[in-house]
């Protein structure tokens, strides 16, 4: 089968593999679509973080580069492996794609997201979404409620992102957030924070364009465009001078986490939740009681997600969606085009 691989930095290339097996209390998924991550344009762009690379194997995998990309997948389930129980060929899943230890102190409290090990389908070996086949865990295949579609249970993985950063905010409905970058992330933790009911979200973006007219399609209260608009000033009128209780971080660049800085109420809270390709500096000594704190994908979130689109509480989040395309323009027309064009594209689903 086909498969779009990883090999170092702007080095992506369409490989012939061999078709994943399935395994005991494993399924096998085939890809209906998988989107193109932001992070996966940061491993494009500056290379890997790894592991893996070309030397050092991934400690759960074992695999080295070169890895499938793409992790942000739903399809349907066509086998499952011996003592599969939960889920049956034919259903319609959304894949969790993380790839956990099961025996290190986080995996067996229940925080699953801090793996000692953590890797993910699509970064770390075990196949990827920007293939026909991923083979995954019973646990990690999440069978689509009703009314939930395929396109949507990809979508879900950059919210359910987005959600996690909510509930490391600790906000609550009475609470106020301003969320910097309007990415397929920045817009999920604003339809996370209206779907649990926060009454005021600003989001903010660098210009006007796509990401800024789906801020507001999606219920942000205030739409900041920080080339043209100051955001403090903006913050400060909509708060009576207070600042938001929480911010969050989805940009990842200087600009956007002095405007954290600027924002944020005293004794509120920042929550990152960006890949950062520069480390920035951080002017600790104005933190003024607030804290900074990290968030990092998410655990039993998917399931929340998809019942929160199911039910409307987050409404047809395939909206985002700017643009399909199939395996082999993943590149051209999927990764370049949302390094070249961010005014207008947004979430980009490869099709396999
Ligand atoms: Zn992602
Ligand atoms: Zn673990």
């Amino acid at each position: 089968v086909r498969a779009l691989r990883y090999y170092g930095q702007a080095d992506v290339r369409l490989d012939e593999v061999p078709e994943p097996q399935t395994t005991p209390g494993r399924v096998k998924v085939q890809v209906d679509c998988c989107g193109i991550c932001g992070s996966d344009l940061h491993i494009y762009r500056r290379g890997s973080m790894g592991p893996p690379t070309r030397e050092r194997p991934h400690p759960l995998t074992g695999e080295l580069l070169p890895v499938v990309l793409g992790h942000e997948m739903a399809g349907q389930v066509v086998e499952v492996g011996e003592g599969v129980t939960s889920v049956s060929v034919g259903d319609l899943v959304a894949v969790e794609p993380l790839l956990i230890c099961r025996q290190c102190q986080f995996c067996r409290s229940g925080q699953y997201n801090r793996c000692v090990k953590m890797g993910a389908v699509g970064n770390s070996g075990n196949g990827g979404g920007f293939s026909k086949y991923v083979v995954i865990d019973e646990q990690f295949a999440h069978v689509l409620p009703e009314g939930v579609s395929l396109e949507a249970a990809a979508v879900a993985e950059p919210i359910c992102v987005g959600w996690h950063g909510v509930a490391r905010s600790g906000v609550g409905p009475d609470g106020t957030a301003l969320v910097l970058g309007a990415g397929p992330v920045g817009l999920g933790a604003l339809l996370s924070l209206k779907a649990k009911g926060v009454g005021f979200v600003a989001v903010a973006e660098a210009v006007r364009g796509a990401r800024t007219r789906m801020a507001e399609e999606f219920g942000a209260d205030l739409v900041i465009e920080t080339s043209s608009q100051d955001l403090a000033g903006e913050i400060g009128e909509a708060t009576q001078g207070m600042g938001v209780d929480v911010v969050l971080e989805v940009a990842g660049v200087q600009a956007t986490l002095d405007y954290a800085m600027a924002a944020v109420k005293k004794g509120g809270t920042i929550v990152n939740v960006a890949v950062w390709e520069d480390p920035p500096v951080l002017n600790i000594g104005m933190l003024r009681e607030s804290s900074i704190t990290g968030s990092t994908g998410y655990a039993f979130e998917y399931p929340l997600v998809l019942q929160a689109i199911a039910d409307g509480r987050i409404p047809d989040p395939v909206r985002m969606v700017t643009r399909r395309v199939p395996l082999d323009q993943a590149v051209d027309q999927g990764i370049q085009a949302l390094i070249d064009d961010r005014a207008n594209q947004v979430k980009i689903l490869v099709q396999p």
